[in-house]
């Protein structure tokens, strides 16, 4: 790509809304720098038209930056003198230079520029400038057949981009002027279906920064601050949903989005399906998403979060015919799902109705253990474009192992180890953004220098990538493909499926779930079976060490056993006592648990539907009032709740149940580890608090209710070692009554 067309393009992205007038006043200015501004004015006069004109001009940081317009020249806002960028003084002087020290146009200098309007037509004819080319060439010939003369800006680009700036060579005003001149890339391929590609890199809005750690308020300040910054430099998709930030996502998106053109950035959210019980559903939803965004449309829409069971929605008589009506109406531009599932399901999905993209996980550590290579190519036989999602493999691809990142560090010391993982799913061809769900700063930073001037993988950034997974994997990993020549081990072991348990924790470091898995594994079938005769060696096409491999998984299980067990340990165990209240929330039961037994997806289903949006105002005052809850009772009938305990009598909103508690006595437990591997939770925290309690003398009431606290400092705060305590209650007897001492 050359300079010209580089130059053209990034203000397609910038400036979307530009006219045939603006690019050849571009191409002038690029080509004959400030030239047309008038005979030699003294210096004295720029001063007076610069102070003049900054009187006038609005604040407005998100444009505060230099921007390269090619051929050596950059045009400087004159926001950037009133965020205190550069002094007025100082661009008064640049520019007084740069006019004098232009080229004069003379023939050579014509002929560049003619050839610069060719290279702009060729775009138009190709449609990747989307303008009407005939309309287009008449101006060019016309213009050029009155000869060079100065150019306006469009009227359209006067009244949505306000342009207050001047044009100075690169080399006359300091380098310290934040530079726009590399914007994020968008890509040049022609998507089915799209007219104009969004930049390559999107702005995920699921994990804003947020007021405190762990809860959904977003630090609004900290957030636009990223969210100016990332469009200031191209970045055109931002992406939400219903759900993100319990809801709050969408609103602060609508808001922080607000200032800017609304056709200058791609918006984008979703349909939350689980909460579609009928067509009414979705077009209130609709409504209410468009209300919240404080927008007209949405450039693209999304199913969220298809699979086998979300997809039921779209099924429903009337759901998709309100989403195509809406599409009709121009209320959605591009419509498409977000997918979670096998590609099985996603072949199902993708041909049950048109849509015009697909948004897929997709990682190089995903690419062929969660089978990201199959849906990808699914998507691309449908022939529509790909949105990935999740590049960074929540933030796995940013870590690795040591081995792994001295290997990315030894190929380009100044990539960022996050950088490869952005950039190998930006490189797939049928990719027309990559996700990313930017936190701070700093990433949103790293981010944009990664995208600024992309360039996909060549072969040998793809073998450091291959390198350095094979790094991280082998440490970790052990490279069964679960082929099961090896099997039947004539001592009974389960040799894949042990192999499966152990790289499940390699990857996850889940304790709990490994012992889990170990132990629900029957006693035959273990890695402490194995005697290690040998049988299995010559059958393994990996040439695994097996049974040397299965004394790591046994020494690994029992590893974590003698260390406490499941990676948590209780530090103290006291009595509280709690008023009588009334628990509002949902109720489930046996049924509901999940695969590994637990209610993890029921709490991610009540996030993602907002279920304690309605609640926030009826807790009571008390730590317990505090916190989301989940509290269970095992007899008579097993029971887990959901909510939130409020104060007696609480009047119960429309479609939540209830469930009145006498005042209680607590035995407290704090269970002490890592939040983030899931060990503080589950049955042998459960069997722990039970024995700390008993411990104590303190006695279970018969048929107890149990609950967990998140909402204490020590939960919410993270130690030096990155452990937090947990609050584990269970209803005891009540203190036996003093016995008194009757006085005569
Ligand atoms: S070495 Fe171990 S796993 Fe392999 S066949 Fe013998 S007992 Fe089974
Ligand atoms: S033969 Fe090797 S690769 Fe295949 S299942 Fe057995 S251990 Fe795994």
């Amino acid at each position: 790509m050359d300079d010209t067309e580089r130059i053209l393009l990034d203000h397609q992205t910038r400036y979307p809304a530009m006219t045939i007038a603006d690019y050849v006043k571009l191409l002038h200015q690029n080509t004959f720098g400030p030239k047309h501004f008038g005979a030699d004015p003294a210096i004295a006069d720029v001063r007076e038209f610069l102070a003049a004109e900054l009187a006038k001009t609005p604040d407005d940081p998100a444009r505060a930056f230099a921007e390269d317009i090619g051929g050596g020249y950059l045009r400087i806002p004159l926001a950037a003198v009133r965020a205190g960028r550069i002094f007025a003084d100082l661009l008064a002087e640049a520019f007084h230079r740069s006019m004098r020290e232009s080229p004069e146009p003379d023939d050579a200098l014509q002929r560049a520029f003619r050839d610069k309007l060719d290279v702009l037509l060729g775009l138009i004819d190709s449609g990747i400038i989307a303008l009407d080319p005939v309309a287009s060439r008449d101006y060019v010939e016309r213009f050029v057949s009155a000869g060079v003369r100065p150019v306006h800006h469009s009227p359209d680009f006067n009244r949505l981009y306000q342009p207050h700036y001047r044009v100075v060579k690169a080399e006359s005003i300091p380098r310290e002027v934040p530079s726009m001149n590399q914007n994020v890339y968008v890509k040049p391929t022609r998507f089915r279906g799209i007219d104009r590609n969004p930049s390559l890199l999107g702005f995920g809005c699921m994990r804003l920064p947020t007021l405190v750690e762990g809860k959904p308020d977003i630090d609004e300040a900290k957030a636009q601050a990223m969210i100016d910054y990332a469009y200031a430099h191209g970045v055109t998709y931002y992406d939400t949903a219903y759900p993100y930030h319990h809801g709050m996502s969408e609103t602060f998106v609508g808001k922080a989005l607000k200032k800017y053109p609304r056709e200058s950035f791609f918006l984008a959210s979703k349909m939350p399906g689980w909460l579609v019980h009928s067509r009414e559903d979705a077009e209130r939803l609709f409504r209410e998403q468009l209300g919240k965004c404080q927008v007209e449309y949405f450039d693209y829409y999304l199913c969220h979060a298809l699979g086998e069971e979300n997809f039921k929605a779209y099924l429903l008589p009337g759901v998709m015919d309100f989403l195509r009506e809406m599409k009709a109406a121009g209320r959605i531009r591009h419509l498409g799902f977000s997918f979670h599932d096998s590609p099985d399901v996603l072949e199902k999905i993708i041909h049950t109705f048109d849509w015009d993209f697909v948004q897929i996980q997709l990682n190089y550590l995903d690419w062929t253990a969660q089978d990201a290579k199959r849906q990808y190519e699914t998507v691309v036989a449908y022939g529509v474009p790909c949105i990935v999602m999740e590049p960074v493999r929540g933030g796995l691809l940013a870590t690795l192992s040591d081995e792994a990142v001295a290997i990315f560090k030894a190929a380009d010391p100044q990539a960022s180890v996050a950088s490869w993982a952005i950039r190998y799913a930006a490189s797939k061809e049928n990719v027309m953004v990559v996700l990313s769900g930017m936190s701070n700063a700093e990433q949103t930073a790293d981010n944009i220098r990664t995208m600024t001037g992309f360039k996909p993988l060549d072969a040998g950034e793809k073998g450091v990538i291959a390198k350095a997974l094979d790094a991280f994997l082998k440490n970790r990993t052990i490279p069964c493909t679960s082929c099961r020549y090896c099997m039947p081990c004539p001592h009974g072991v389960d040799i894949p499926w042990m192999f499966r348990v152990h790289n499940d924790y390699a990857l996850s470091k889940r304790k709990r779930d490994f012992v889990w898995d170990y132990e629900e594994t029957a006693a035959e079938k273990r890695a402490d079976r194995c005697v290690a005769c040998g049988e299995c060696l010559p059958k393994c096409p990996q040439r695994i060490a097996i049974p040397e491999r299965m004394k790591d998984v046994k020494a690994l299980y029992e590893g974590i056993k003698s260390e406490g067990g499941m990676g948590m340990k209780i530090v103290d165990c006291h009595r509280e006592t709690m008023p009588a209240t009334r628990f509002i929330g949902r109720r489930y039961g046996d049924a509901d648990r999940n695969e590994s037994g637990g209610f993890g997806a029921k709490w991610g289903e009540a996030f993602a539907t907002g279920l304690f949006a309605p609640l926030e105002n009826l807790c009571l005052d008390t730590p317990e009032g505090k916190a989301y809850v989940g509290l269970m009772r095992c007899t008579p009938a097993f029971q887990y709740w959901i909510g939130v305990f409020c104060p007696a009598g609480t009047a119960v909103p429309e479609g939540y149940g209830s469930v009145d508690l006498p005042a209680m006595a607590l035995s407290v437990t704090w269970v002490k580890g890592k939040e983030e591997t899931g060990d503080l939770y589950g049955q042998k925290t459960h069997d722990a608090s039970i024995d700390a309690a008993r411990a104590k003398g303190f006695v279970p009431v018969e048929a107890p209710w149990y609950f967990e606290r998140y909402c204490e400092e020590r939960f919410l705060r993270k130690d030096a070692a990155g452990d937090v305590i947990l609050d584990y209650c269970i209803e005891i007897r009540p203190e036996p009554a003093r016995p008194t001492t009757d006085v005569q």
